[in-house]
């Protein structure tokens, strides 16, 4: 096998990630370590201009409340999180990101992202939080300003192409992270004070709806692949809402986004029938209550309804572009030429909408010869994804802020620093922190920025650097390259080298693991439903992959990746199975739906699910922790929006 060579990297803050999370932390620490005579670095497995899931660009930032304006308060966007997660909401957490979050929208402004403005010059809104932008260089644009403030003055290193595969640790405190080159045969060994997890969520955990010719494609981009949850369970991170996947219904095969259409362009979905599931299936809603009857109806229930007409054999659901345009067109339809001015507009919108951020869902149309004024759009409900910052929710379980704190949730929310895990020294923000659904791109900056100055604060009053023995850095470095080695000693015995009896390729592991998951934790071929045998079985496969994880073979820099980003997505996957058997009721119908406890249980289970691995016994431990309120709660009416 070839030699590698072995960089260690001393620093203060170490930031793991260089997307929306990673950047809004390196602009906040390198303030706080210049002040503090502080150094820091940021580790990426990709290019930072463009890694992450905003690499494509967005069209449309998700978060933004408007403060300043006096648009809604903290308390009102709290009051939408918990009510889209059906009550299950860190609502300190949550808190605490809403009131930075439009500072983050600002910068980005600042910056020279393009927000849409109207004729008053006041931000363009999507919906009641979104607002509208020309993204498709956001990570462009969000990454300059990182890597300026880190470069600049020279507070910080950046390091690109390094995948980062586990934690070091010094006991129970985090003393860094060990990963290696995707491009030259080098190990990095980064020692810190502090640890920020910022490595987003996963994608590919399940069978993808795409296989053979469209492999890969998804909704999530498919570069993340669960290193923030493998990264803190294996530190002995407590994590939480590890039950709580995202699945967004999009327009079928190209994933491109529909909140424009609803939002935007007050759209209607209807099935084959022409009917419309929103309007036909309306009492189904009266099960899920009080969540049912709320405004909006949370994702998930949407998304069941659909699903239900689906089931029933009434799909194809259809985006029904053409009427959604017309109707607003019509507007205009006693002045000729203010008409198709309009029809024009809105159809370039609807184009820029996809070109912003899912530009293969533009070229899919157009390869189909889909002209959305004329012809509606199929949909469908994706496979499963983990991404907390996004309308999941899974994520490591972290101190929330002081000031948010009440007598009750003090005891409970709260352990030093804001952001920080379970485990000391090692903080997490975006997809990384769990139980703060909805901050999306902006939310993700903002947490970012909250959680670097607290992992700041706690190296100014932790000055001691931790240690790591030498020799588990040595046993380390062995277990990573391990793949390498298996491949090299045993390729020549085979004449096809994917197919050999002593070693498993990376693309085969992934396939296992995700036929594991699509049909025992209730993925697409199981139509998202499972039970408590399907999910005992699950876990026995799982760990029989685990197993076969130590044969895993690499003939490349580039599948040695690849190994480890499966080893990653097995940790979220078992996290995910063993959450969803936990928890002993049916909460987010359209997310999954455990057949054999067909019911919301509010009464047992109106709590959050949180489970933890314990590196030194290799034991699960689930544990339920008590959802407890910081803001008073809304009356029935106020949920209904009136
Ligand atoms: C398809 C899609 C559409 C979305 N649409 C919108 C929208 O319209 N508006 C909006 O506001 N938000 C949207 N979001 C949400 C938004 O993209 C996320 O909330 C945000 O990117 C989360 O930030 P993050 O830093 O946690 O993760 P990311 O931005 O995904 O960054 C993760 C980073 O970790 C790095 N990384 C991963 N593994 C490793 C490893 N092992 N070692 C080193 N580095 C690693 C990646 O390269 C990347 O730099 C969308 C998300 C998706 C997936």
């Amino acid at each position: 096998m070839a030699k590698f060579e072995t960089q260690v990297v001393e620093t203060d803050l170490l930031i793991l990630g260089g997307g929306m999370a990673a950047c809004g932390a390196a602009v906040e620490a390198a303030y706080w370590a210049k002040k503090n005579g502080l150094k820091v670095a940021l580790v990426d497995k990709a290019a930072v201009d463009r890694s992450g899931a905003v690499a494509m660009g967005l069209s449309a930032i998700n978060q933004y409340v408007g403060l300043r304006d006096g648009a809604n308060s903290v308390k009102d966007y709290v009051d939408y999180v918990r009510n889209d997660l059906m009550g299950v909401t860190r609502e300190d957490l949550v808190a605490n990101i809403a009131r930075h979050v439009d500072s983050s929208v600002h910068l980005f402004e600042k910056w020279g992202l393009p927000i849409w403005k109207d004729e008053k010059g006041a931000y363009v809104h999507e919906g009641r939080w979104q607002l509208m932008i020309n993204g498709e260089s956001y990570k462009v644009v969000v990454a300059e300003a990182a890597k300026n403030a880190l470069l600049q003055d020279g507070v910080g290193q950046i390091f690109e192409r390094i995948f980062i595969v586990g934690p070091l640790m010094d006991g129970d405190r985090c003393a860094g992270a060990i990963g290696f080159s995707v491009r030259e045969n080098k190990i990095y060994v980064f020692k810190a004070k502090a640890t920020l997890a910022a490595m987003g969520g996963a994608v590919h955990v399940f069978k993808p709806r795409s296989t053979g010719e469209g492999l890969g494609r998804a909704w999530y981009p498919p570069w993340n692949s669960g290193s923030s949850a493998s990264f803190t369970l294996q530190a002995g991170a407590e994590m939480t809402c590890q039950e709580v996947r995202f699945i967004p219904v999009r327009f079928k095969d190209a994933y491109g986004p529909v909140g424009a259409w609803f939002l935007l362009f007050k759209s209607r979905a209807t099935n084959a029938m022409g009917g419309d599931y929103m309007v036909e299936r309306k009492a189904e809603l009266d099960k899920w209550v009080p969540y049912g009857h709320v405004k909006p109806v949370p994702a998930n229930l949407r998304n069941y309804l659909g699903m239900l007409d689906v089931m029933e054999g009434k799909g194809p659901l259809s985006m029904r572009t053409e009427e959604a345009l017309q109707k607003i067109a019509d507007q205009y339809k006693d002045d000729p030429k203010a008409y198709k001015k309009k029809a024009k507009e809105l159809e370039s919108e609807a184009w820029e909408d996809f070109l912003d951020m899912t530009i293969s869902q533009a070229i899919l149309w157009a390869a189909t010869n889909v002209q959305p004024e004329e012809r509606s759009s199929e949909i469908a409900a994706a496979e499963p994804y983990f991404i907390g910052s996004h309308s999941g929710a899974s994520g490591a379980w972290v101190s929330g802020p002081p000031d948010l704190q009440t007598d009750e949730t003090r005891s409970q929310y709260f352990w030093g620093y804001t952001n920080m895990s379970t485990v000391k020294g090692l903080f997490c923000a975006g997809d990384a922190s769990g139980a703060s659904s909805h901050k999306f791109s902006s939310g993700s900056h903002a947490e970012g920025r909250i959680a670097a100055k607290s992992a700041i604060k706690f190296i100014v009053e932790n000055k001691a650097a931790p240690s790591v023995d030498q020799s588990v850095i040595d046993a380390k470095i062995a277990e990573i390259l391990k793949p390498l080695e298996t491949y090299e000693q045993h390729k020549a015995e085979t004449t096809d080298p994917e197919i050999n009896a002593n070693y498993i390729k990376p693309r085969m592991f992934m396939f296992r693991l995700q036929k594991i998951m699509d049909e025992y934790a209730a993925g697409v071929t199981a139509q998202f439903k499972t039970n408590k045998a399907q999910l005992e079985r699950a876990l026995e496969l799982l760990a029989f992959l685990r197993e076969d994880s130590e044969k895993l073979g690499a003939a490349s820099l580039h599948e040695l990746m690849r190994a480890w980003e499966n080893v990653h997505r097995l940790w979220q996957a078992e996290a995910h199975v063993r959450t969803i058997l936990f928890r002993d009721e049916t909460r987010w119908p359209g997310y999954y739906f455990r057949a054999d406890k067909p019911q919301l249980d509010d009464k047992n289970w109106h709590v959050f699910a949180n489970c933890r691995f314990d590196p030194k016994s290799g034991n699960w431990e689930m544990k339920a922790r008590p959802i407890l309120h910081v803001f008073p709660q809304p009356k029935e009416h106020e949920l209904l929006g009136g």
